[in-house]
């Protein structure tokens, strides 16, 4: 019987629990509400018991499982296996990997959420063909990951590839991190509709006040929704929003070279109609060379990308492609 990985998504809301070949082969999931809410205990006891029951489900258990690792929201002190702050959660300082160790009885690799995402496109998604790879997630807000020649880049602090927080505007509005006009600020799903509801507060879209469930909660979707009907306020926050995804996409080009990259998240669902004049946009502002030489493509794990990025993390990834 082929070796299996197990690899766990903790997210805000969910946890995801794959339990894989190395191939990415799945052979059993289970889910789990994170529920984050009703304590630290709480949460932890689903991230184990969501590991146990996927393991059951692939005809195995946790111990016979060649390697676990988790990905969870950063920063993570990698070092001593602690997640230094995760705000959606509400935690600060976890142990993590010795809690999770002890609980399972098997060693534990612990991976900041966007990079494992990164890792598990490069193995088995959208970025399998290419050596260097740039994983960009745009949902409610926008993360990234680098992967170069196989291996995740985390830098000096483990804050690599925060894509969201390039400074896009510099006059632009205040962003939780402090910085005005960042990338996640300026484009992101919750910028989307930031936008929408200003626009729908202001009168200026009809159609949009019609399609949103809450006038003072316009979705990114509905934006979306609204756009594709024709209404052109809905298409102005699009093409404004694509304007500096592709502002942030070009900086990217032009510093990292990438082969590929990859874009995934929520807003990848809106599709071309954000991706390609945020392309367009990307290209004004790079290297015709370097803009040349990158494959822009969508994501393709899905909702699975967490998990199977802890798979991958879990396995080592894959060896790089040699670039002929
Ligand atoms: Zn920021």
């Amino acid at each position: 019987m082929a070796e299996l990985y197990g690899g766990l998504d903790l997210g805000g809301t969910k946890i995801y629990t794959i339990v894989a070949t190395a191939g990415g082969e799945v052979r059993g999931e289970f889910e789990l509400p994170s529920e984050a809410d009703r304590g630290l205990e709480h949460t932890l006891g689903h991230m184990v018991e969501s590991m146990e029951e996927a393991a059951k489900r692939a005809g195995t258990s946790v111990a016979e499982l060649a390697a676990i690792a988790v990905a969870a929201p950063g920063p993570i002190d990698f070092k001593a296996g602690v997640i230094t702050a995760a705000p959606n959660l509400g935690w600060e300082k976890v142990p993590l990997r010795s809690l999770l160790k002890r609980a399972w009885h098997h060693e534990v690799l612990l991976e900041n959420d966007a990079n494992a995402a990164a890792l598990g496109e490069y193995t088995y998604g959208a970025g399998r063909a290419f050596c260097d790879m740039v994983y960009v997630t745009v949902s409610t807000g926008i993360g990234g990951g680098f992967v170069f020649d196989g291996r995740i880049y985390r830098g000096a602090s483990g804050a690599a590839g925060e894509v969201g927080h390039i400074t896009v505007e510099p006059n632009g509005p205040r962003c939780f991190c402090g910085n005005r006009g960042c990338l996640e600020i300026m484009a992101s799903g919750t910028a989307l509709g930031r936008l929408g509801t200003e626009a729908v507060a202001a009168g200026h879209s009809e159609m949009l006040r019609e399609i949103c469930d809450d006038p003072a909660d316009v979705k990114a979707r509905d934006v979306a929704i609204a756009a594709a009907r024709g209404d052109p306020v809905a298409n102005e926050i699009l093409d404004e929003a694509a304007r500096y995804l592709g502002i942030g996409l070009g900086s990217l080009i032009n510093l990292v070279n990438p082969e590929a990259i990859v874009v995934g998240g929520g807003a990848s669902k809106i599709g071309d109609r954000l991706l390609d004049p945020a392309i367009a946009e990307a290209k004004r502002r790079s290297f015709p060379q370097s803009f040349g030489d990158c494959a822009i493509r969508f994501a393709e794990l899905g909702e699975r990308v967490g998990a199977l990025g802890a798979i991958a993390v879990a396995t080592g990834g894959r060896t790089p492609i040699a670039s002929s």
